[in-house]
């Protein structure tokens, strides 16, 4: 079996550590990538942290993954050596249910595998890509193309797709008034896309510090959610709102701010429960839904689409070692917008 340097948890409090992970032996459909970035996702502390139920250690994460094809097995037809690929929060699924049918493997009706923390095929719990290889489905791996490079690509594979798949399900384009709640990883992608898409873009944050690098993005308007006169000002002003915020939030403030038909989706979500008055949803009609990443198709979409519109994340390359730093840096909201690790510092595989 293939094993690969990574940097693992060994417990949910002690910092990461250098270590290996055991990858599969390449089966015939199956792609070995050399993993050349991967990001930094609020997600990964969460798990290791335990603030989603247990977990099994020692435990590698990463679920942002750039990288080259460095073999395939002998069925493969949609990757060869050499090629620029990525993996993101999938790795596999039953590929046979409806909604797997349907392009929606996220919401595979047997439960997708996650790419870490997951229960592989052959039993396994899935590994992550803070490691220098992995060994993924052909049907998983993605085309990164060629104007997008790998560190930037990365974070694409999760804060990418997660904000693409609402403002292209929900719509979003010429003539759709969006506003972005929260411009962090998520949220500054999500300004992007749907500027791209031909939006008018308001973002709210909770103050104007981030103001000029919202309007950068492509943001039209901009305010800060601790005025309350910003209610006041933009009560039924969107069409959509894409709430990337994991805090807690007035949803009944926020549903107040949708136009006729509008919806607000959330792709953040606190731990706790969340409360609405139902005739705030009446009022113009309004709805509040979810969405989880996005299928695969939409995922290539995704990544031709930040291609052909030259839009990518902003990132904080790091070496390994500082890997501990970066997700205190995370927690503490000090990223500018996406922390990326180099696996080549992760010494030889
Ligand atoms: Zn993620
Ligand atoms: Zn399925």
């Amino acid at each position: 079996m293939p094993t690969v340097a990574a940097y693992t948890a060994t417990s949910p409090t002690a910092p990461l550590t250098p270590g290996t992970v055991e990858r599969r032996e390449v089966g015939p459909k199956d792609v070995l990538i050399d993993i050349a970035y991967a990001g930094v996702c609020h997600s990964d502390i969460h798990t290791v942290r335990g603030d989603w139920g247990e977990v099994p250690y020692p435990l590698t994460v990463g679920h942002e993954i750039a990288g080259v094809v460095a073999r395939v097995g002998e069925e493969v037809t949609a990757h060869k050596v050499g090629d620029r690929v990525g993996v993101g929060c999938m790795v596999d699924s039953c590929r046979e249910c409806a909604n797997c049918l349907a392009g929606a493997e996220q919401y595979c009706l047997r439960g997708f595998t996650d790419t870490y923390n997951g229960t592989d095929r052959d039993g396994t719990t899935t590994q992550g890509g803070y490691s220098t290889g992995i060994v993924v489905d052909e049907h998983f791996v993605l085309r990164i193309p060629d104007t997008i490079p790998f560190e930037k690509a990365a974070p694409l594979l999760c804060a990418g797709i997660t904000t693409y798949s609402p403002l292209r399900n929900w719509n979003a384009g010429p003539g759709t008034k969006v506003a972005v709640v929260g411009l962090g990883g998520l949220g500054h992608m999500a300004v992007k896309i749907a500027h791209a898409l031909g939006a008018e873009v308001t973002v709210l944050s909770q103050s104007l510090k981030k103001r000029e690098d919202g309007l950068r993005f492509g943001a039209d308007h901009y305010h800060a959610t601790a005025d309350p006169a910003t209610f006041e000002q933009l009560a039924g002003a969107f069409d959509l709102i894409v709430n990337t915020v994991s805090a807690p939030i007035d949803l009944d403030a926020y549903l107040n701010l949708l136009a006729l038909d509008g919806t607000i989706v959330s792709v953040g979500a606190p731990p706790e429960p969340v409360s609405v008055t139902l005739f705030t949803l009446f009022e113009n009609r309004r709805s509040f839904a979810g969405s989880k990443i996005g299928g695969i198709a939409q995922t290539q979409e995704m990544l031709d689409f930040c291609a052909e519109h030259g839009i990518a994340p902003e990132v904080e390359v790091i070496a390994a070692d500082e890997v501990n730093d970066a997700w205190e840096r995370v927690l503490a909201s000090d990223v500018r917008y996406r922390f990326v690790i180099d696996t080549s510092t992760l010494g030889g595989s």
